[in-house]
C-alpha cells in the first residue's frame, strides 16, 4: 500500500472540452512523440507498419456517435489519459510505492525503477488510463508532461502539456484547479464541467466540458414556395414541358 498526499496547495489537470474535439488524433501523436523522443523514457512501438501494430499511449481517443430519440445524432470525440485523481486507487493500491501523487502539485506519476510490473494499478484505475509497456514491462500513464510545465530550458509558451500545446481546436486546457480564478477554475464553472464517473469516489482533477446539443433541423418544405408559382400558372421550362405532355394522346 502506498500513502497519498492529502490535500495538496496547488492541483495541476486539464480540461477537455468534447463540443469542440474534433478527434482529429494530433494530441495523440504529440503525447507519443513528445513522450519519445524527449526528456520521457520512449513509449513502446512495436510492428508500427505490420499486421498487428501495437504501442505505448499515453492519451487515446475514442469516437463515439450519440443518436438521442429528441435530438439530432452527434459524433463524439473523447479524449482520455490519466484523471490524475485526488483519491487515487491506483497509488494506494501499489505494493512498491512506484505509484506516487505528488505533494505539491497533485501529479500522479510512476517511478519505473521501482515498479515491479505487477499491474495492480492497471486493475484499480477505474478509467483504464494506465498502459503496461510491453518493452520496457513497467507501467506508463501520462505525467501531465512534468518535463515540459517545469522546464527552464524551453521558452515559456511551450511550458505546458505537450497535448495542450498542440491540439488545433483549443480543446484542451491546462493549469490549477486549487486556485478558483484559475482560466481552467472558470471555464469548468462557466461551462458545467463534470467529473467522469464521480461514483467511482476516486475525484478526478481533469474535467469534461460537455457537449453542446446540436439543433434538429425544422421540418420545412425547401422546394414547396419555389414550385409554387409554376405549379399555379406553369412558365418557362416547366410551363412548356407541362403544356407538351398535356398535348400528348391522354396527356390531360
Ligand atoms: Fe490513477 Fe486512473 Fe486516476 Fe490516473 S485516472 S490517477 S491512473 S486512478
Ligand atoms: Fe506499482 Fe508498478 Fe505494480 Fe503499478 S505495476 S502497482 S506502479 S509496482
Amino acid at each position: 500500500m502506498t500513502t497519498l498526499p492529502g490535500l495538496t496547495p496547488r492541483k495541476l489537470g486539464l480540461v477537455i472540452d468534447l463540443d469542440t474535439c474534433v478527434g482529429c488524433q494530433a494530441c495523440v501523436i504529440a503525447c507519443k512523440g513528445w513522450n519519445t523522443q524527449n526528456y520521457g523514457a520512449p513509449l513502446a512501438d512495436l510492428d508500427p507498419y505490420g499486421a498487428a501494430p501495437r504501442g505505448t499511449f499515453l492519451n487515446r481517443v475514442h469516437t463515439y456517435e450519440l443518436s438521442p430519440p429528441d435530438a439530432a445524432a452527434q459524433i463524439v470525440h473523447f479524449p482520455k489519459s490519466c484523471l490524475h485523481c485526488e483519491d487515487a486507487p491506483c497509488v494506494t493500491v501499489c505494493p512498491t510505492g512506484a505509484s506516487y501523487k505528488r505533494a505539491e502539485d497533485g501529479i500522479v506519476l510512476v517511478n519505473e525503477d521501482a515498479c515491479i510490473g505487477c499491474g495492480l494499478c492497471a486493475w484499480a484505475c477505474p478509467y483504464g488510463a494506465r498502459e503496461m509497456d510491453p518493452t520496457a514491462k513497467v507501467m506508463k500513464k501520462c505525467t501531465l508532461c512534468v518535463d515540459r510545465i517545469y522546464n527552464e530550458n524551453l521558452p515559456e509558451v511551450d511550458r505546458e502539456p505537450a497535448c495542450v500545446r498542440t491540439c488545433p481546436a483549443g480543446a484542451r486546457h491546462f493549469g490549477d484547479f486549487a486556485d478558483p480564478d484559475s482560466h481552467v477554475s472558470r471555464l469548468t464553472a462557466e461551462r458545467g464541467g463534470i467529473d467522469l464517473m464521480p461514483g467511482m469516489g476516486t475525484k478526478p482533477v481533469n474535467k469534461y466540458l460537455p457537449p453542446r446539443p446540436k439543433d434538429r433541423l425544422p421540418e420545412v418544405d425547401v422546394l414547396g414556395p419555389l414550385l409554387a408559382p409554376v405549379a399555379e400558372t406553369p412558365r418557362g421550362f416547366l410551363g412548356w414541358l407541362d403544356r407538351a405532355l398535356t398535348a400528348l394522346p391522354g396527356g390531360g
